[in-house]
C-alpha cells in the first residue's frame, strides 16, 4: 500500500479522501489555490503546497504543476476526486509516465468513454442496450434531421463531447431541427471546442439510473448496484438514492451485467459509474460513463457498508478487488441531498459569502455529512457552491426519507442563500414521497416547490420576537452580573413603567412585510400580541442558538441566529431571514464600537451617499446595500473622516466584510 499519497482536488472529496487515507495510515498531500489558503482540506491535510490563484485553470488544473508537487512531496499516487483533472486522460498519462500512480482507470478507458458517440460505437460491440440514435461522424445538417426522422420525434441532440448538462437539446418536430442543431453545435463549441454532436431518441418520462462499478487489474470487475438520480433541474442532480425505487432483482442484475460488459470492453479499473437511461416500464439504455469517483458514491457506500475511497486506494496498489460479486450485499436505503449555496427562487442562482453562521446535524451511523467548509469559511465563485452533501441511511425508504427530513430541519446555514428549504419541500412533494420519480419531477412540481405566497405565520412572528427577548435577558444578566449594583432597577427587563403596565413593540421584516409584536412581560414569560391573537409565550434559548418554546399550549423546536440585524428563525425544516425593525437595545460591552461598518448580509451595493473625504456625524447615511431584496442603509457609528469606500456601485459584497473605513477627524 502506498505510504504518502496527493489529493489533487479541493473541498469535500478533498476532505473525504483524507479521511480514508488516514483511517489506512497514508500521509496526504494537499494542494491549495490563493483562494482555498484556509480551506478546510488544507487545515485536514498532514502537508499542503500552494499551487496558484483562485482561478481553477491556473491552479487546480495545471498538470504539470501539480505533478512536480508530487514528486517533490514524495507522493506515490494522485488522486484526482471528481471534477477538475479527475476525467483527463493526458494527465493519467503524465501521471505514469512520471512514475506515479493515478488513482483512476488507465488513459486509454478514459479516452474511450470520453467521446458520447465513440462510446456509443464501442458499446454497440459490446452489445450493451443503446437509445436509438445516430452517433456517427456525419455531421451535415441535412443528414442528421434524416437521422432525426428516422429516429422519430422527439428527439435528443447532445454534444458528443458534452457534460454536466451542457450541450443538449430536445426538438419535438422536424421543422424545429436546424435551429435546435445550430444553437447546439453553438454551445457545444463554446462550453466543450468541439460542435460534433450526435442524435438520440428523446425518452419521455425517463429515469437516471447508474451503477457503480470497481475493476481491478486481475481482470475481476463487480457492479456496487444502482443508485437513483433522477431528480434534477437542468439535467442535474439535486437527489440521489439506492436502491431505485421499485427496481427488481432481475432489471437488477440486468443493469449490473450490461455496466460490467460496459466497463469490460475498455478495460475498465477503479471505481466507475454507467449512467442508464430507463423508461417507466423498465427498459434501459446506456447514457454514458463516468471514469471517476462520483459525488453520489456515499449512497453507495451506505448501502453496501463498504468505504470507495478504500477499494480504490487498494485497486490502485496493485490489489485485486476485496469482494466477488456474490458477496455484495445491498442493505437499506440511502439518499443524498446536495446542500447548496445558491437561490432556488432565483433561478438556483450560486451565492457566495462568509458562512456566518453553519450548523450540521449531528453525524451518526445513520446520518453522515460529507464536506469542505466550517462556520466562518468563504463560499468563493471561484468553485462550485456546494457546502455539503447529507446523506442519510434507513431500513427502507420510509425510514430514509423521514431522516433525510428530520436531518435537513437540524440543518442551519447563515450568511448565503440556499437550498435547504427547497429540499425540504422536495422530500415532502408527494409524488417524490411516494418513489414516482423521473427526470421531469421538479419541473412539474413547481407549484410546490417554489410557494408564491410568502404570507409568516403568527408563530414565526411570535418565536423570533420571544427569542429577541429571551436575548436581550441573556444580555442583561451578563451586564448585571459585571457590574457594581447587579440588583439596580436599571438592569431590570420587566417593562415596568412608573405609571402603570406599558406594551412594548418589537417589529419585523420579511421581504417586502412587517409586522409588530407587541410584548407585555409576566413572571416567567411574556404575553405577545400579533394582530387580534394574543398568545402566553415562556421558553428557553441554548447554547447553539436552539429555542425551546411555548406558545400558549403549544411546544415549539426551534432555532434563531442573529446575525447583524438579521434574525434567522429556523422551524419545522423551513427558515425566514427576517429583519428585525426597532428594539430596546441592550448590546453586549463594546458592541456599538464595532460592527457598524461591515455588511451585515450578503449583497449588493446600490448607493454610495457621501464622498471619500467627506466629515460625517454619528448616524449619517453612508452607503446602501440590497439583499434578499430589501433596502439597508449602513451609517456611521461615529463621529470620522470616511476615507475610502471598499466597493463600487454594483459591487457585490459578503456577509461580515468591511465596506468602508471611516478615520477619527484630524
Ligand atoms: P451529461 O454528460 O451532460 O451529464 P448525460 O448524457 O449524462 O449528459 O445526460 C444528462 C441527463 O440528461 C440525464 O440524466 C437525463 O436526465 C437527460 N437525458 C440524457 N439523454 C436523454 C434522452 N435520450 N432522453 C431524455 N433525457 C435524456
Amino acid at each position: 500500500m502506498f505510504k504518502k499519497i496527493l489529493i489533487a482536488n479541493r473541498g469535500e472529496i478533498a476532505c473525504r479522501v483524507i479521511k480514508t487515507a488516514r483511517c489506512m495510515g497514508i500521509a496526504t498531500v494537499a494542494v491549495y489555490s490563493e483562494a482555498d489558503a484556509n480551506a478546510r482540506h488544507v487545515r485536514l491535510a498532514d502537508e499542503a503546497v500552494l499551487i496558484g490563484p483562485p482561478a481553477a485553470r491556473e491552479s487546480y488544473l495545471v498538470a504539470e504543476r501539480i505533478l512536480e508537487v508530487a514528486k517533490r512531496t514524495g507522493a506515490e499516487a494522485i488522486h484526482p476526486g471528481y471534477g477538475f483533472l479527475s476525467e483527463n486522460a493526458d494527465f493519467a498519462e503524465a501521471c505514469e509516465k512520471a512514475g506515479i500512480v493515478f488513482i483512476g482507470p488507465p488513459a486509454s478507458a478514459i479516452r474511450a468513454m470520453g467521446s458520447k458517440s465513440a462510446a456509443k460505437a464501442l458499446m454497440e460491440k459490446a452489445r450493451v442496450p443503446l437509445t436509438p440514435g445516430y452517433h456517427g461522424d456525419n455531421q451535415d445538417p441535412a443528414f442528421l434531421a434524416t437521422q432525426a426522422e428516422r429516429i422519430g420525434y422527439p428527439v435528443l441532440i447532445k454534444a458528443t463531447a458534452g457534460g454536466g448538462g451542457k450541450g443538449m437539446r430536445r426538438v419535438d418536430q422536424g421543422s424545429e431541427f436546424e435551429a435546435a442543431l445550430a444553437s447546439c453545435k453553438r454551445e457545444a463549441s463554446n462550453a466543450f471546442g468541439d460542435d460534433r454532436v450526435l442524435v438520440e431518441k428523446y425518452i419521455v418520462k425517463p429515469r437516471h439510473i447508474e451503477i457503480q462499478v470497481f475493476g481491478d487489474r486481475h481482470g475481476n470487475c463487480v457492479y456496487l448496484f444502482e443508485r437513483d438520480c433522477s431528480v434534477q433541474r437542468r439535467y442535474q442532480k439535486v437527489l440521489e438514492e439506492a436502491p431505485a425505487p421499485g427496481m427488481t432483482p432481475e432489471r437488477r442484475a440486468a443493469m449490473g451485467q450490461a455496466a460490467v460488459d460496459a466497463a469490460k470492453a475498455v478495460g475498465y479499473v477503479g471505481a466507475g459509474t454507467v449512467e442508464f437511461i430507463a423508461t417507466q416500464d423498465g427498459n434501459f439504455f446506456f447514457m454514458e460513463m463516468n471514469t471517476r469517483l462520483q459525488v453520489e458514491h456515499p449512497v453507495t457506500e451506505m448501502v453496501t457498508g463498504l468505504d470507495l475511497v478504500e477499494w480504490q486506494l487498494r485497486v490502485a496498489s496493485g490489489e485485486p478487488l476485496p469482494l466477488k460479486q456474490q458477496q455484495l450485499e445491498l442493505n437499506g436505503h440511502a439518499m443524498e441531498a446536495r446542500i447548496y449555496a445558491e437561490d432556488p427562487a432565483r433561478g438556483f442562482l450560486p451565492s457566495t459569502g462568509r458562512l456566518v453562521h453553519l450548523s450540521p446535524p449531528r453525524e451518526s451511523n445513520d446520518v453522515r455529512v460529507d464536506t469542505g467548509v466550517e462556520q466562518g469559511d468563504e463560499i468563493t465563485p471561484h468553485y462550485d457552491p456546494m457546502i455539503a452533501k447529507l446523506i442519510v441511511w434507513g431500513a427502507d425508504r420510509r425510514q430514509a426519507l423521514a431522516r433525510m427530513r428530520q436531518a435537513l430541519a437540524q440543518y442551519r446555514v447563515v450568511g448565503v442563500s440556499n437550498n435547504i428549504d427547497f429540499l425540504t419541500r422536495l422530500v415532502a412533494v408527494p409524488s417524490f414521497a411516494s418513489g414516482q420519480l423521473d427526470t421531469g419531477l421538479i419541473e412539474r412540481e413547481q407549484a410546490l416547490l417554489f410557494p408564491t405566497d410568502s404570507d409568516v405565520s403568527a408563530d414565526v412572528w411570535m418565536l423570533a420576537a420571544l427569542a429577541e427577548l429571551l436575548l436581550e435577558q441573556r444580555m442583561a444578566g451578563k451586564k448585571r452580573a459585571g457590574s457594581v449594583a447587579p440588583d439596580s432597577p436599571w438592569y431590570a427587563l420587566d417593562g415596568w413603567r412608573l405609571n402603570g403596565r406599558a406594551e412594548r413593540r418589537l417589529v419585523f421584516r420579511f421581504g417586502e412585510a412587517s409586522q409588530e409584536v407587541g410584548v407585555e412581560v409576566v413572571p416567567g414569560g411574556y404575553w405577545l400580541r400579533v394582530g387580534s391573537q394574543r398568545l402566553l409565550a415562556r421558553g428557553k434559548l441554548g447554547t447553539d442558538s436552539e429555542l425551546q418554546a411555548q406558545l400558549g399550549e403549544r411546544r415549539f423546536q426551534a432555532a434563531v441566529v442573529a446575525s447583524g440585524e438579521r434574525r434567522h428563525l429556523f422551524l419545522e425544516g423551513r427558515s425566514w431571514p427576517l429583519a428585525l425593525v426597532d428594539t430596546l437595545h441592550v448590546g453586549g460591552a463594546g458592541e456599538e464600537e464595532t460592527g457598524g461598518l461591515r455588511a451585515p448580509m450578503p449583497g449588493k451595493v446600490l448607493a454610495l451617499l457621501v464622498k471619500p473625504g467627506a466629515v460625517v456625524e454619528k448616524g449619517t447615511p453612508l452607503l446602501v446595500l440590497e439583499a434578499m431584496k430589501m433596502e439597508h442603509t449602513i451609517c456611521a457609528p461615529r463621529k470620522g473622516v470616511v476615507k475610502a469606500f471598499r466597493f463600487a456601485l454594483g459591487d457585490l459584497v459578503s456577509d461580515g466584510t468591511e465596506l468602508l473605513d471611516l478615520d477619527e477627524v484630524p
